[in-house]
């Protein structure tokens, strides 16, 4: 176990048509190459984290309540994994390589155990998959890049109901925080 998928809240709010912050098409084209990443890092036996947004129903206190319509509320449907990929997840979950961790915040790092959870299996390289890509993609990516992990991004396993801004958090990944586009 040498490298870590990080997979970022593919879940049918962030991606499904109908979903309560959807990132629309550019989510749901990126369902194929998401679900092969997934599947080979699962059978290479390394660590596959789901990191999925939590939110509770009329929280007043999170920051989000103000700026986004409520989304990834606990035990709703907006929650669970889209398409293929909630499929390979069901299947996979009971394996020691596959991970569900819950977060409240864009990062993947805050207010997590993933930084403790990587480093005991001395991991230094982590990739990222999923949505959005200028948010929660990628405050995870700076937060990986402060902490010192080596970072892959899959260009076409990352999507963002804003075409400027997926674009923009791209070129700030390779010629500012150092990461490998592939
Ligand atoms: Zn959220």
């Amino acid at each position: 176990m040498k490298k870590a998928l990080i997979l970022i809240d593919y879940t049918n709010d962030f991606v499904d048509k109908d979903g309560a912050l959807t990132c629309g098409e550019p989510g749901q084209l990126i369902e194929g190459v998401i679900s092969n990443i997934t599947c080979s890092f699962i059978e290479n036996n390394d660590l596959v984290v789901f990191a999925i947004d939590l939110h509770k129903r009329n929280d007043k206190f999170h920051p989000e309540s103000k700026l986004f319509p409520p989304h990834n509320i606990e035990n709703t449907r907006g929650r669970e994994l889209f398409g293929k990929v909630k499929e390979i997840y069901e299947k996979n979950k009971h394996k020691e390589n596959v991970y569900w961790m819950d977060k409240t915040r864009y990062s993947a790092f805050a207010g997590t155990n993933l930084d403790i959870k990587l480093r005991e299996r001395r991991i230094s390289e982590i990739h990222l998959v999923g949505v959005c890509t200028d948010i929660c993609v990628l405050h995870t990516a700076v937060d990986a890049y402060n902490k010192g992990f080596q970072i892959t991004v899959y260009k076409d396993g990352v999507a963002s109901f804003n075409q400027a801004g997926h674009l923009w958090t791209l070129d700030h990944f390779k010629h500012t925080l150092g990461v490998q586009i592939v």
